[in-house]
């Protein structure tokens, strides 16, 4: 059983369909015949764009998703080549490399769902709200190891209907219900220690718009990305999506740099870090959409790895285990990656199986927790820093950047470590190296 149909269920219920013969994927919103943002996935109005390595491990599970989401008006967009990347205050070196498929979160979790749904043995009950693990074998039993309480099914009531409640038996029970965390309450709830958390305070706040832009108003870029530097800690993203749409999204860190919501006030924060030209086009373009708003407080990772003990028939995924900062991009992939480890795991029987999949969890998650964190660290409004280590990690990400922005090989270096594509071991080539020492002021 799959609690959540977000992207991190979706992807884990295709995984769990290989290996059982029945699988239920139980969503709390009910889902509306065309995409639209839901209740439960409020994050859908914002730019949610997937990496490449994301997009091959969909392709993985459904072979030909990616090449089908392009036809039905999805774009793949070159992520050097076509996209226009300001990162620390450089542009990156236009190089050929790198892929991004910009469409619409509810439009790709649409599409997605569809192909899970009609796999022969998933069903999805919509509209039901999981509300607590039910559980066989004595609590607090055994010492290491994942001996005692086995997760044997959940509860389940149906969505805004009070006193309605069943209980639905299952040999495995996967939480991806989100940041919100509630599988780590569970594993308290049955005698279990919950796992460390990990927080950095941020404080994001996000505005999106879309807009309907005929092709080649914009320019010949599909898409702008400027990232906040320290100096300036506000940034953007404007990404072409699917049907000729477009998503501006303006973000920044700290009360003072949230983005307004007025139409007016809206465009003007993006202010220089447009090109003039793309502002006065989106300022005539017809909008889609009102101003949607997002607060993100704090990115969270839960060291489940690190636990000695855990039940056995229940594993967290997705957000659930680590919620990146959303200006990154990785959160997709990530639960992507995460699906794929899984169907690894279970391919190796189901012994032991939630210690195993944490373990390979923490591989997905170790690098971009720490490029993100190093990264939010060197803005000054994040708070726990010492100055001084901000000012060291704001001027190695602007030597980078520089480097970046003269030398193609330092670009390629750093795109494979944004998008998680290939080893970011090209970080530390020497020549990389070399260049970004030159860029150091
Ligand atoms: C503003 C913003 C922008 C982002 N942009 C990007 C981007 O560009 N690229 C990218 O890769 N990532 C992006 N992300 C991250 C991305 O949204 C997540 O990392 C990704 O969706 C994985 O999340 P998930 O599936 O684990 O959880 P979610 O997407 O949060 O899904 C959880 C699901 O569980 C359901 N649910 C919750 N509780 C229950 C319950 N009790 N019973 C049943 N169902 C329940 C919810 O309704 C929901 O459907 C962004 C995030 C934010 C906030």
């Amino acid at each position: 059983m799959v609690l959540g149909a977000g992207i991190a269920g979706l992807c884990s219920a295709r995984a769990l369909s290989g290996h059982f013969d029945r699988v239920t994927l139980v969503e709390r919103d009910a889902f509306e015949s065309a995409p639209a943002v839901r209740r439960g996935v409020p994050q859908g109005a914002h730019v949610h764009s997937l990496t490449a390595a994301g997009a091959e491990v969909l392709d993985g599970f459904f072979p030909g998703l990616v090449a089908e989401l392009v036809r039905a008006g999805g774009t793949f967009a070159g992520a050097l080549d076509e996209l226009d990347i300001v990162f620390f205050g450089s542009r990156l070196r236009q190089v050929p490399i790198g892929r991004v498929l910009q469409t619409s979160r509810p439009f790709l979790e649409g599409q997605l769902r569809e192909r899970v749904a009609a796999l022969p043995n998933v069903s999805l009950r919509q509209g039901f709200e999981a509300t607590a693990p039910i559980a066989a074998g004595p609590a607090r039993a055994g010492g290491a190891g994942s001996s005692g309480v086995r997760v044997s099914g959940v509860r389940l009531s149906r969505a805004g209907v009070a006193g309605s409640s069943e209980d639905l038996a299952a040999d495995l029970v996967l939480d991806a219900m989100g940041r919100a965390g509630r599988g780590a309450a569970w594993l308290r709830s049955l005698g279990y220690p919950a796992p460390a958390e990990r927080r950095l305070r941020v404080d994001v706040g996000y505005a999106s718009r879309r807009f309907q832009v005929p092709p080649g108003v914009l320019g010949a870029a599909k898409g702008v990305l400027v990232g906040a530097t320290p100096a300036r800690p506000r940034g953007l993203v404007l990404t072409q999506q699917e049907n000729d749409a477009w998503v501006l999204s303006l973000y920044g860190f700290g009360l003072e740099n949230h983005p307004p919501q007025t139409p007016e006030e809206f465009l003007a924060f993006a202010g220089a870090m447009l090109p003039a030209a793309t502002r006065k086009a989106l300022a005539v373009a017809e909008p889609l959409t009102g101003i949607s708003a997002f607060k993100y407080p704090d990115c969270v990772r839960r060291e489940y790895h690190r636990l000695r003990r855990v039940p056995e028939g229940l594993v967290s995924v997705g957000d659930a285990v680590c919620s990146l900062n959303p200006i990154y991009g990785a959160g997709m992939t990530v639960a992507a990656l995460e699906a794929r480890a899984l169907a690894r795991c279970l391919a190796d029987g189901p012994e032991g199986l939630p210690r195993r999949f944490y373990r390979e969890a923490a591989r997905a998650v170790r690098l971009p927790w720490l490029f993100s964190t190093m990264a939010d660290r060197a803005m000054p409004q994040v708070p726990g820093t010492h100055p001084a280590l901000a000012r060291l990690l704001g001027r190695a990400f602007g030597a980078t950047m520089r480097a970046a922005a003269a030398d193609d090989r330092v670009a390629i270096s750093v795109w494979n470590a944004v998008s998680l594509s290939g080893s970011p071991a090209g970080l530390a080539h020497p020549r990389v190296t070399a260049a970004v020492i030159r860029h150091w002021s």
